[in-house]
């Protein structure tokens, strides 16, 4: 893989989901930096409030909302100001701007598998793609890959734990090929780690979504507070990293302080730590093969007081498991866990199913929608795995509910 851009030009980048945890993370660094980041183009489903305050502050080229009337509402709001920017709607309006010539640098940060068309785009047009999306990943593995290699783009890992990673390893296995044992993925293990899981039927999503070191999006706190979203990461990392499933392991590590370990052949371990903050990855990914200064506050090794490490305990958290399972199914199944996962989710913060439920909805799915060869080659197969699963999540849902 090849860098698009010189140290020294200035990135045109844009923010896919820009109004999120990670987008207005993303913008934080970048404004920190004006010599370097020039945002040409932003994003949002529904914030239109918070997009036209971006817009102001960035003047980009472009902003894009997936529907028209937000679209029509920020156009009206921006009317006036002098701006250059020029507001679309649609889903084409996404992947078009990902894959615009006048873009070097594109930050997916789009939660779900919504994401996955813009991220393909950018990778077929030879983007430096900063991956905080995981969801696409888990979606199209193979297929994403292919679309980073054959296109040129430069993939780089958003996610803390892959970005730890990646900075103990290069995503060029010729590189360490050999060499590696196997990774550990850490994980905090959220806001239920000591919770007696007898009582996981009664959690509410306030509860739920209130990470004990991480401040996230909705999805991504729910993702947490089961462990489905370490079960997300190992399928990320298996293709990031082009590991087989067995090598990535997974480690509670309550202090969120080591980002996750490389154990190499000969024992040695390889570990990335920093504060639990986002702007740290973000900050690496937009200025590889540099460092800038990302506004994350330093370590204070004197005052860390201990890290400790435990087991993930299958009974508290078995959605962690459906990943190695998913992996060793056929090309797809991650597809069809990852769409369950989405709508029981949004059923759960919805307050339509219990917490509880969403393994259950996720197992049962994985179980009842089986890929049929060749579906997980292409993006029409994919999107119609992605939509059989969550037909099925919903229907199962319902049925249970009535
Ligand atoms: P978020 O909910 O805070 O933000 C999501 C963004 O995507 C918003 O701007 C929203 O408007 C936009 N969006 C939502 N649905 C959309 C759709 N259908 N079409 C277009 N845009 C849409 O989420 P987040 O916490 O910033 O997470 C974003 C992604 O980054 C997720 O995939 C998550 O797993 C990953 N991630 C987040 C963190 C974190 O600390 N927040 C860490 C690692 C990885
Ligand atoms: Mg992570």
């Amino acid at each position: 893989m090849r860098p698009t851009t010189s140290a020294a030009a200035v990135q045109r980048l844009v923010v896919l989901g820009s109004t999120g945890s990670i987008g207005c993370n993303t913008l934080d660094v970048a404004a920190r930096h004006p010599d370097r980041f020039e945002v040409v183009g932003l994003s949002a489903m529904q914030r239109v409030d918070d997009l036209a305050a971006q817009c102001l502050r960035f003047n980009p080229r472009w902003a894009v909302m997936p529907d028209e009337q937000p679209a029509r509402r920020l156009r009206d709001m921006l009317r006036g100001h002098g701006l250059k920017t020029e507001v679309l709607s649609g889903a084409q309006a996404l992947s078009e701007m990902a894959a615009h010539p006048q873009v070097d640098s594109v930050m997916a940060a789009i939660v779900g598998a919504a994401g996955l068309a813009p991220c393909l785009a950018a990778a077929s047009a030879g983007k430096r793609l900063l991956l905080a999306n995981k969801e696409a990943l888990v979606v199209a593995g193979g297929l994403f890959m292919r679309a980073v290699r054959d296109g040129g783009a430069t993939l780089l890992p958003i996610d803390s734990e892959h970005s730890a990673i990646f900075q103990c390893l290069p995503l060029d296995r010729a590189a360490w090929s050999g060499t590696v044992d196997h990774i550990v993925l850490t994980a905090s293990g959220g806001p239920f780690r000591q919770r007696d899981p007898s009582t996981f039927a009664a959690v509410t999503p306030q509860q739920a979504v209130a990470h004990p070191n991480w401040v996230m999006g909705r999805k991504i706190s729910v993702d947490s507070a089961t462990m489905m979203n370490k079960a997300l990461e190992v399928i990320e990392a298996r293709w990031l990293f082009d590991l087989q499933p067995q090598q990535i392991r997974v480690v509670i590590h309550p202090q969120s302080i080591i980002h996750s370990m490389v154990v190499c052949r000969d024992g040695s371990v390889l570990a990335q730590l920093g504060t639990p903050d986002m702007r740290g990855p973000i900050s690496y990914g937009l200025s590889f093969p540099e460092r800038i200064e990302s506004g994350a506050a330093r370590i204070d090794f004197p005052t860390l007081g201990a890290l400790s490490f435990e087991a993930a305990d299958e009974r508290r958290f078995p959605g962690l498991y459906l990943s190695w399972q998913a992996l060793q199914a056929p090309d797809g199944c991650t597809a069809v866990l990852n769409a369950a996962n989405e709508v029981a989710v949004a059923s759960f913060l919805d307050g339509r199913i219990g917490f509880d439920a969403i393994h259950a909805v996720n197992a049962h799915t994985m179980e009842t929608v089986l890929p049929e060869a060749g579906m997980a080659d292409s993006l029409p197969g994919l999107l119609e795995l992605d939509a059989r699963a969550r037909h099925c999540a919903s229907a199962w849902m319902k049925a249970r509910a009535a």
